[in-house]
């Protein structure tokens, strides 16, 4: 479970009432609690989208789609009825930070939903956990009820005359749900695997009714857009990538932990400063930067801002925010033979590049670490990858394929080491440490 950390540099917006004791209403409601909710009713569904917009919060799963705009995408006169759809589905590996906002900050997330409802006109909202979550899945239903019972849920939502309802739910534990469409289908009790797109979720969506579906940072951030503003929030990040964001830097650092920090803070001052650099004086080798699927960076290409576009400019994205950190002691084969069992593993099978894809990276890959390949074998591995890309019905094919390809790139030298027979150097040295 990942431990509350804190540090000068952090923005707390998010994670202000992180340990406040905020899972429970009344504590929440102390803390400015649900005003957000009252305001959105207040003044309407244009205020909140213009607020939403001006904000510049940019998707928090992974994606950093506008969430304003994705809001307005919502048809405003729909037959079908239109729902509001929390992805807490929190799977990518180096990912834990919806993780806290369900544990400390439950209401937040409710909060959002509604004001989510609110702005696109919809009388309900679920709340999907990962099946690996069903212990907070206790903690949010607890506070559903709560809602529910302060009148802040269910018919006549604070006295205005507005219906919302709230549904929560968890999945059995398959990564593939976290893909929207997936997840739709899966909340609907059919096997989660990807729906074609378009047409959006937006526009045709659970129940093929218009749907806005957002992660679960996403949502939670919009009470505190609706508090302070959005302009004010827009202020804190750098263009185009409003706000703050939850940052998990996990793997060879001295103290890891979820930080909150402004977009665009730059990345290597986040692993040095704020996560307190590489323990036992050994020395970086790798960053993966925004969760598993992420192009690796080499140690001199970090010093970037934390931000959708910035990234993307040094050859990689900010995906899910998880930063993990590798030192020198790390066999990057070995690290990208993980990486690619953990993608066939989640395959959903649906479609063929990617359910043979993952499975022949796999197989070439751990063949390789084990020293039975040649030369041509790493040009096949890449040329494997390469033609997953852009391939497959939903982005796990691409997330399997990216980090594979951004491996073989930059650290050619470490597989070329594996050929021929001579396995992993990285292997002889541990059990030269544990003789
Ligand atoms: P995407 O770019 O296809 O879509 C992003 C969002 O914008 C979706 O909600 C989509 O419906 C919406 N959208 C895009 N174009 C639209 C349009 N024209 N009209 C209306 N809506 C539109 O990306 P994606 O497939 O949703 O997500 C991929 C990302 O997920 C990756 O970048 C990865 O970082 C991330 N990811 C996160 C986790 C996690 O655990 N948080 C796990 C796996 C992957």
């Amino acid at each position: 479970m990942p431990r509350l950390v804190s540090h000068p540099d952090e923005v707390k917006i998010i994670s202000r009432r992180f340990g406040q004791g905020a899972a429970e209403i009344d504590r929440y409601i102390e803390l400015d609690g649900y005003k957000a909710a009252q305001a959105a009713i207040e003044k309407g569904p244009e205020w909140i989208i213009a607020e939403m917009k001006a904000s510049g919060l940019r998707g928090r799963g992974g994606a950093g789609f506008p969430t304003g705009m994705k809001w307005s995408f919502v048809p405003k006169q729909s037959e079908k009825p239109k729902y509001v759809l929390v992805n807490g589905d929190e799977s990518e590996p180096g990912t834990c930070k919806d993780h806290l906002i369900f544990l400390h900050d439950p209401h937040a997330v409710i909060e959002g939903t509604l004001i989510a409802g609110l702005a696109i006109g919809a009388k309900m909202g679920f709340i999907y956990l990962r099946g690996e979550y069903r212990y907070l899945l206790k903690i949010m239903e607890k506070a559903v009820a709560d809602a529910y019972a302060k009148g802040f849920l269910g018919k006549n939502i604070f006295g205005s005359g507005i219906d919302f309802e709230v549904v929560t739910q968890t999945g059995a534990g398959a990564y593939e749900v976290g893909e929207e469409s997936a997840l739709m289908e899966s909340l609907e009790g059919k096997r989660g695997v990807p729906r074609i797109k378009p047409p959006f979720p937006a526009v045709v969506g659970l129940y093929g009714g218009p749907t806005v579906i957002n992660n679960a940072e996403t949502i939670a951030t919009a009470p505190h857009i609706l508090l302070m503003g959005g302009e004010a929030y827009a202020k804190v990040g750098t263009e185009r990538n409003g706000g703050t964001r939850l940052f998990g830097i996990s793997g060879h650092v001295e103290r890891p932990g979820v930080y909150e920090l402004p977009m665009g803070f730059n990345l290597k001052r986040a692993i040095y400063e704020v996560a307190g650099g590489i323990p036992g004086g050994k020395k970086l080798k790798a960053v993966v930067p925004g969760g598993s699927s992420t192009p690796v960076l080499l140690p001199e290409e970090i010093d970037v801002g934390l931000d959708f576009d910035q990234m993307a400019k040094a050859g990689t994205m900010l995906g899910s925010g998880g930063v993990v950190v590798i030192d020198e002691s790390v066999c990057m084969v070995e690290f990208a033979l993980r990486t690619i069992k953990f993608y066939q593993h989640e395959s959903c099978g649906w479609c063929i590049p990617c359910r043979e894809g993952t499975d022949w990276l796999k197989k070439s890959i751990t063949r390789l670490h084990a020293g039975g390949a040649v030369d041509k074998d790493i040009d096949n591995i890449r040329y494997l990858a390469e033609n997953m890309m852009g391939r497959t019905f939903c982005p796990l094919g691409d997330a399997a394929a990216m980090p594979t390809i951004g491996f073989v790139k930059k650290f050619r030298h470490e597989f070329e080491e594996h050929l021929n027979g001579k396995g992993c150097p990285y292997e002889h040295q541990r059990e030269a440490v544990l003789v």
